[in-house]
């Protein structure tokens, strides 16, 4: 870095810039992926039908789920059960638990 002109460094950060911002946001998990159906995900849990998904109550959303991991204030955060893909706060499915401690 020390040999970089700063000339050089200018022109250079609008290249890296969108690079570093694709490595840090996963895409989000949609309804339709096979992994998505396979436990019931839905985007938006006020949308889930209790009768055909009994183990859903009122109020459980991924925001409150143990397996959710926030991503700050952003509306969408990390699962555990979905490797590289984002899943709504407000989603919800059927592997939902209780999230315990802090
Ligand atoms: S396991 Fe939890 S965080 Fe992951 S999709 Fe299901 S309800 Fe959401």
């Amino acid at each position: 870095m020390a040999s970089l002109t700063r000339r050089r460094l200018i022109q250079l950060v609008p290249l890296l810039g969108p690079g570093l911002a694709a490595a840090q946001s996963q895409s989000l998990l949609q309804e339709g992926d096979d992994e998505a159906k396979a436990v019931g995900y839905h985007a938006d849990a006020a949308k889930v039908d209790a009768k055909k998904f009994p183990k859903f109550a009122k109020g459980q959303t991924c925001a409150n789920c143990q397996l959710y991991a926030p991503d700050g204030n952003k509306p969408s955060g990390g699962c555990a059960l979905f490797y590289g893909k984002d899943v709504l706060a407000k989603g919800w499915c059927n592997a939902w638990e209780k999230k315990t401690g802090g």
